[in-house]
């Protein structure tokens, strides 16, 4: 197990769910955070409590993943101390709508796409070379069960999962030769606000496709991402598919 003391780790998405609770076990590790997302104010509420519990540093960055200018200039001006980026955890991701295709939501698609495809592609691109560059790194890719499966009224959701994995693999193999790693992890339910705003609120709904299954929890996902990241360096995961035990 390799040690993650004082390693620059970026968590997109980190305000919450999946995202925070990878936040809490890597500054259990000692390692220094990049947080990322929209919401200043859950970032610095997490800040706070994980510079109290851990004593770690932490970097807060207030950026739409969707936004390639924004992307670019936030990794370009990074101080020096917070530059040398050991891992990128691509975890910011959101799921609009579960409509039949042909009386979708245009504009669900493309948060959809920019976000889940886009912005991970946009963080790639701007922190990897650095990773090239200094011979060492991990990516890690949230992608879903929905990336290997399809669902009712899950088309474009699942449509850019799946692009996830085939991102991942195509970042593995552009990157052999170098001793960068590429991880995607891929969960089946898992209990975080994503489940709320996957249908818009709408309770009834969300409590059928949760029937009869225990989710996993954000912790459960982060447990794995911990476990990808703490492999000796010449062990790569390619690929974990974790699912709660009773969903098909
Ligand atoms: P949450 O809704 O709890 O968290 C999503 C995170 O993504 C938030 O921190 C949100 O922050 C951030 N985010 C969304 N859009 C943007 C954006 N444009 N720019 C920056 N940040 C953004 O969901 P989860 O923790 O469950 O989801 C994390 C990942 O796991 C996603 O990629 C999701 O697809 C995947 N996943 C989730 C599953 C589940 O059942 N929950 C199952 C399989 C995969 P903010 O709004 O502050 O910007």
């Amino acid at each position: 197990m390799i040690s993650l003391k004082n390693q620059i780790v970026v968590i997109t998405g980190a305000s919450s769910g999946i995202g925070s609770a990878c936040a809490r076990v890597f500054a259990g590790a000692g390692a220094k955070l990049i947080l990322v997302a929209r919401r200043l104010d859950r970032l610095q509420q997490l800040a706070d409590e994980l510079s109290k519990e851990f004593s770690i540093e932490t970097y807060l960055l207030q950026l739409d993943v969707s936004d390639r200018h924004a992307v670019e200039s936030s990794i370009i001006s990074l101080p020096p101390a917070w530059s040398a980026i050991d891992i990128l955890i691509n975890n910011a991701g959101l799921s609009r709508g579960l409509d039949k295709l042909h009386e979708g939501d245009w504009q669900n698609w493309e948060e959809m796409i920019d976000t889940n495809i886009k912005g991970l592609l946009y963080l790639t691109r701007y922190i990897v070379p650095g990773m090239v560059t200094r011979g060492r790194g991990h990516v890690v890719n949230l992608g879903s069960i929905a990336g290997h499966q399809t669902y009712p009224g899950g088309n474009v959701y699942c449509a850019t999962k799946a692009a996830v994995k085939a991102i991942s693999e195509g970042l593995k193999q552009d990157l052999l030769g170098t001793p960068i790693r590429v991880t995607s992890v891929d969960p089946g339910m898992v209990e975080t606000e994503f489940s709320e705003v996957r249908f818009h609120g709408d309770r009834e709904r969300a409590k059928k496709v949760y029937q009869g299954v225990q989710p996993l929890t954000p912790e459960d996902v982060a447990d794995v991402i911990f476990f990808c990241t703490t492999r000796s360096p010449h062990v790569n995961i390619n690929e974990v598919i974790l699912m709660p035990v009773d969903q098909a």
